[in-house]
């Protein structure tokens, strides 16, 4: 089948969820039996998030091949179980590098560069290199942003001339949303009205129309949208809060939306798509009952989307554990000695997030020696693992001082060191250890016993590592470096067996924990939880 390129634009506001949209229809079409892969173009001018804060963009998702990316491609994958790469996230910078690139080579062979039709010409480049592989079916391209911004013009007017071209082999989603004005008791249409407006002046027709509402959208006033925006009346379709993400591709499909786009696009439906595992899923998510508290200890807790990856992977091995997630976060900054017992006494299990710098860092120490003392099941990530080792050459081979060179370059007890390749580098993007690298796990530990075999890949975003000259000393006091990258040597994984759950990985599991395939190392610790709440309850009702 010749690869079709679908778009989705949003309008009216920012943050309604075109990535969630995007990744359900992906869901859909997959399950009609389709390959398909998502691609985010985002118009910032930074070359990719890798540099951003947390409090600009949330969470940096890492890819396979070691792309910092935008948090949507950990939805695409999520509801796809299909990795992404590289080439699915491209930003206005990337696009203007290239062409700089290419103009200082030589190759426009002495015409002035412009933003039309150079610049547009590298963004048509960019959303057809998936497709040009043959791999897929379906492309789907979120454009990031909001019609009516300056910064996706490009971007928009790409994909114009991509309609133009392609035909029946492209179609365009637009979101936007349906306020609801309380004072009126009335849900607003107009705002969409405007937004369709203004693609149109743009050259773009929107095939169909999805709208985002907190209330249900009556039959007529769907058909007055579709009037007044040139749409199909089955076309537009609603988008109603869902109690959860992952019921939002059971929503748009009882709308027909799959089929619509598939009847649009001229590709055969072969009968109902293969829900059924996704279907289970959801179904786990309604029928639990009973509630596991996991603690997040971390200093972005104000913000939702700063530890997405981690959210969801926690989410996903709750619900296959047939429980509620009660994701508690606590903020690494506020904790200390007097209080992490109040605050951290009513969990089941406790997780201690990956980071950057030295903010909000002795409170992860206290978490974790709190969590080490009373035998919490523990799950250090990243930055989590790397203080999970400090706090333990602090209290427990007793050097005081011990730290990350991160924190304390001064440190007389460096067990967190910077990585030999990184110390001559001195750009921030894109340079730290990225992407997925092999790790052996030693037999009889409890990661290998969780994974079910010894050899895996995990993705990884860091500079620093395990010191190996403290490894004997480690191991001999009761910490085991039960992960280790064969090639080089670096320790990826630490734990304390005798202890109900304690696991420290220099790798972000989170990355690759998907909803049809939930982590195993998520699954190990959510079990232990569940464990621990359990042999607690034991204990009260025995007492
Ligand atoms: N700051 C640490 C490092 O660079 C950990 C990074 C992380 O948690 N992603 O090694």
């Amino acid at each position: 089948m010749e690869t079709k390129y679908i778009f989705v634009t949003g309008g009216v506001v920012s943050s309604l969820g075109k990535g969630i949209i995007s990744s359900s229809l992906a869901c859909l079409l997959n399950a009609h039996g389709y390959r398909v892969t998502i691609q985010k173009f985002d118009p910032y001018i930074n070359i990719d998030p890798g540099t951003l804060n947390p409090y600009e963009h949330g969470e940096c998702y890492v890819t396979e091949d070691g792309h910092e990316a935008d948090l949507d491609l950990g939805h695409y994958e999520r509801f796809t179980n299909v990795p992404t790469s590289r080439a699915n996230n491209v930003t206005t910078g990337r696009i203007y590098q290239n062409v700089i690139e290419k103009e200082r080579h030589g190759d426009y062979l002495g015409k002035t560069v412009q933003i039309i039709p150079h610049i547009t010409d590298e963004i048509k480049r960019n959303v057809k290199l998936l497709g040009d592989t043959g791999k897929f079916d379906f492309i789907i391209t979120e454009i990031g942003g909001t019609v009516g911004d300056i910064e996706s013009l490009p971007f928009l007017e790409a994909v114009r001339q991509l309609r133009w071209e392609l035909g029946d082999s492209a179609l365009c989603i637009h979101l936007t949303y349906v306020p609801y004005l309380h004072a009126a008791k009335e849900l607003k249409t107009k705002p969409t009205q405007h937004s369709v407006k203004q693609l149109q002046q743009l050259g773009i027709q929107p095939d169909v129309l999805v709208l985002r509402t907190e209330h249900d959208i009556p039959e007529g006033m769907r058909a007055k949208i579709a009037q007044f925006c040139n749409v199909a009346k089955d076309a537009v379709i609603q988008s109603l809060d869902c109690p959860s993400i992952y019921e939002v591709p059971l929503m748009l499909h009882s709308q027909n939306m799959d089929e619509i786009v598939l009847r649009k696009m001229h590709v055969p439906v072969y009968g109902e798509p293969l829900l059924k595992p996704w279907l289970d899923f959801v179904e786990k998510i309604n029928t639990a009952e009973k509630e596991v508290s996991i603690g997040l200890v971390g200093k972005y807790v104000e913000l939702q989307d700063a530890y997405k990856s981690i959210n969801e992977s926690l989410f996903q091995a709750a619900t296959y554990c047939h429980h509620k997630l009660n994701l508690k976060y606590i903020h690494s900054e506020k904790l200390t000695e007097e209080n992490v017992e109040e605050m951290m006494a009513d969990l089941d299990g406790v997780i201690i997030a990956p980071g950057f710098g030295n903010r909000g860092i002795e409170g992860k120490f206290v978490a974790l020696k709190w969590c080490r003392e009373n035998d919490v099941p523990t799950f250090g990530i990243c930055l989590g693992m790397q203080c999970m080792v400090i706090e333990f050459a602090r209290n427990v081979l007793g050097y005081k001082d011990a730290n990350s060179t991160e924190m304390n370059p001064n440190t007389s007890h460096n067990v967190i060191d910077m990585m030999e390749e990184q110390k001559h580098i001195s750009d921030m993007g894109g340079t730290m250890r990225l992407g997925a690298y092999d790790c052996r796990l030693a037999t009889g530990s409890l990661v290998a016993e969780a994974y079910g075999r010894t050899d895996i890949s995990e993705r990884h975003r860091h500079r620093y590592e395990f010191n190996n000259s403290y490894r004997e000393e480690f191991e001999a006091a009761g910490m085991r470096c039960s992960g280790v990258n064969p090639k080089s040597g670096l320790v990826e994984v630490v734990e304390i067996p005798g202890k109900r759950w304690m696991v420290g990985t220099q790798y972000h599991p989170e990355y690759s924990s998907t909803v049809l395939n939930p982590h195993p190392l998520f699954m190990s610790f959510m079990k232990a939880a569940i464990k621990y709440q359990t042999e607690k309850e034991g204990l009260t009702t025995n007492s």
